[in-house]
């Protein structure tokens, strides 16, 4: 898959603080990236860096196989962490403005505003000052402005913090939306809702330092357990259990079911399948349910971060 954006072996020192530690990610053409850490891992550093806000002390930074160039700005969309709109100026004045420093002429920019502004039920807020509106509301004007001039790469700095989440809902159907239409888009969140269905590739930064990343469905599958979430049923249940405790390691599993089943998680050795579970279990009970455990983005980022601290 041929990469829109590579950061290679960046670093980033603060004084005698590094802020990026040898950091290098890759994003595919058309694909969603998150940039996932705790609170101060160097998540916004990293973004800056790729929107040549600040230079790395080393390593490189390339767009479109070329390194990155003053002018690459026009193809970047960046919504950063810290929202600066003019706060006395008025919305719509304000977003024919920054369309038209985009390079959007004044019909262009009017045109795709009034499509944004009517798909977001803003129609409302052109005549208001950006102070006059809430926190939720100025972040949906900056998010129109900043995709309006439908660069080839987006880059969003915690998207969804300030959003209600039926707001945070609405910013997520439009980033799978864009990238239907062709963009990459790479954003940070240090939650990880919403991680789960938006991204096709993460990197986890934690303290500095890139602790993994990769394709989530990869991820996801070298973190997996081989460990089965099963809801069955049997006359005698005790004496299952007891059967099914010497064989398999097995643990009370939680999950809403009709049934007033036994449920638990059993984990396989690793040579055995679900096949063999399910050949085991036929004989001895019904089997109302029957999943693999996939662990969560969510999961996935705990274990990591616990595991380096
Ligand atoms: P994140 O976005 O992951 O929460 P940041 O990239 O904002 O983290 O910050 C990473 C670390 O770098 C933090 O410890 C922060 O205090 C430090 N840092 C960021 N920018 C500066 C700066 N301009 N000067 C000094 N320290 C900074
Ligand atoms: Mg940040």
């Amino acid at each position: 898959m041929e990469n829109l954006l590579v950061a290679e072996n960046i670093y980033k020192r603060f004084g005698n603080f590094t802020a990026l530690n040898n950091v290098s990610i890759n994003i595919p053409k058309q694909s969603i990236f998150g940039l996932l850490g705790p609170n101060g891992a160097g998540k916004t550093t990293l973004l800056r860096i790729i929107n040549q806000i600040t230079m790395p002390d080393e390593g490189k930074v390339y767009l479109d196989g070329r390194a990155l160039h003053p002018n690459d700005v026009a193809h970047i969309g960046y919504l950063p962490e810290e929202r600066g709109l003019y706060k006395s100026m008025k919305v719509g004045e304000q977003a024919l403005y920054l369309a038209r420093l985009k390079g959007l002429s004044k019909s262009e920019a009017k045109e795709r505003l009034r499509y944004w502004f009517k798909k977001f039920e803003m129609e409302g807020w052109w005549n208001k000052k950006i102070q006059e509106l809430s926190k939720g509301m100025a972040q949906k004007v900056q998010f129109v402005i900043t995709v309006l001039h439908r660069p080839k790469l987006l880059i969003f700095d915690e998207p969804f913090s300030g959003f209600d989440p039926v707001n945070a809902n609405l910013i997520k159907d439009e980033i799978l939306q864009l990238k239907e239409e062709g963009a990459t888009i790479l954003f940070s969140t240090h939650r990880m809702e919403s991680v789960e269905e938006l991204c096709d590739y993460i990197a986890l930064i934690h303290r500095s330092n890139k602790l993994l990343d990769g394709k989530v469905s990869e991820i996801k599958k070298e973190y997996k357990s081989n460990t089965y979430e099963v809801g069955i049923d049997a006359d005698d249940e005790t004496s299952l259990h007891r059967d099914l405790e010497n064989r398999f390691a097995i643990a009370p599993a939680k999950f809403k079911s009709i049934q007033d089943d036994l449920k638990l998680t059993i984990k396989l050795k690793d040579n055995e399948t679900s096949n063999d579970l399910l050949r085991y279990l036929m004989p001895r009970a019904r089997v109302n349910h029957f999943v693999e455990v996939i662990p969560s983005v969510n999961d996935i980022f705990i274990k990591t971060v616990t595991q380096n601290a």
